[in-house]
């Protein structure tokens, strides 16, 4: 229950919360409320006013293209991702992801555009989102909407290339490609229900034994989610060879916090990703 007393803004439509968001560029977005629920009760904000989204549910649908790519509204849990079958053939890797966030009410409330408009280090789905080159629609009532490429849309720690007057709408993911093989991990203190010391997501697309695209992305290892040139330069042109994993340290920058320390998640990183590469490579 949310235990704020500020009001609510409650509209019920897509073209009425842009209106409302326009109008008042101060509210707080509330999707599921997983992540905003917690900073109210840890006194970390305290907003005047919110924006609740739950009801568009224009937003809450998930939608097949003909070339086999997938739009997933800004209102779908991880629940409705991890059920849908346009999901699990284009984004295995995401659906992965998805079920390692909290538990189960977790993912029937919470949202994949709350976890990463929230663009916590450590929120899981989001290097697989940048390993799939997806893209984030954002909406305005006065711009109307564009679309960002998660490469360009974190900007420093939980910041968003993204307008106050703005609504995630949509996250695009482009088709799979059948030459893709996509690796998800995440490192935390338990299998389940863990906070990740280090999340890994890659896709390499191989085509006769050489590399020809490749996405090596990383969580909880620096100020937002990354993707490592070093690793991926390295990789393209050639046989998969695990032993480029060590270039993941010219590229990360993992901290000493209250989960795990500097060192090893750096020594993680490196181990985490020769075991993914050699298992890619297989
Ligand atoms: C017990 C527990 C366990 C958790 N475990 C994990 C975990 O293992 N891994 C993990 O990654 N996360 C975890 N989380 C965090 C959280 O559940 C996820 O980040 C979730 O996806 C957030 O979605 P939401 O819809 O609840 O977002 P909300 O809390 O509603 O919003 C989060 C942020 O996004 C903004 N926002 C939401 N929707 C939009 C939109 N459409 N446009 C613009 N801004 C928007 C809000 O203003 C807020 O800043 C956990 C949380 C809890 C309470």
């Amino acid at each position: 229950m949310l235990t704020s007393h500020s009001p609510v803004l409650t509209p019920s439509n897509l073209a009425e919360a842009l209106h409302m968001r326009a109008e008042n560029p101060e509210a707080m977005p509330l999707a599921g409320g997983t992540d905003v629920m917690v900073f109210i009760e840890s006194g970390a904000i305290n907003p005047a006013v919110f924006l609740d989204l739950w009801s568009l549910r224009e937003l809450a649908v998930i939608q097949e293209h003909a070339d086999g790519g997938v739009s997933i509204g800004a209102l779908c849990t991880h629940a409705d991702i991890i059920a849908h079958p346009a999901t699990q053939a284009a984004a295995p890797m995401l659906i992965e992801s998805c079920r390692t966030v909290g538990a189960q009410q977790i993912q029937n409330r919470g949202t994949l555009a709350g976890n990463i408009a929230n663009g916590s280090p450590a929120g899981d789905t989001l290097p697989v989102l940048l390993a799939l080159d997806a893209e984030v629609e954002v909406e305005s009532r006065d711009r109307g909407s564009r679309r960002i490429r998660m490469a360009a849309l974190y900007t420093g720690y939980r910041s968003l290339a993204m307008e106050a007057d703005e609504l995630i709408t949509w996250i695009h993911l482009p088709p799979r490609h059948p030459n893709d093989r996509t690796h998800f991990r995440k490192v935390g203190t338990r299998q389940a229900l863990a906070i990740s010391k280090v999340i890994l997501a890659v896709r390499l697309r191989v085509d006769e034994g050489v590399v020809v695209e490749a996405r090596v992305a990383v969580g909880s290892v620096g100020p937002c989610p990354m993707r490592s040139p070093a690793v991926e330069t390295a990789l393209v042109g050639h046989s998969i060879d695990p032993n480029m994993a060590d270039r993941i340290s010219r590229d990360i920058t993992p901290i000493d916090d209250v989960r795990s320390t500097a060192a090893y998640r750096m020594a993680v990183s490196k181990r985490v990703l020769r075991s993914c590469l050699r298992g890619l490579k297989a």
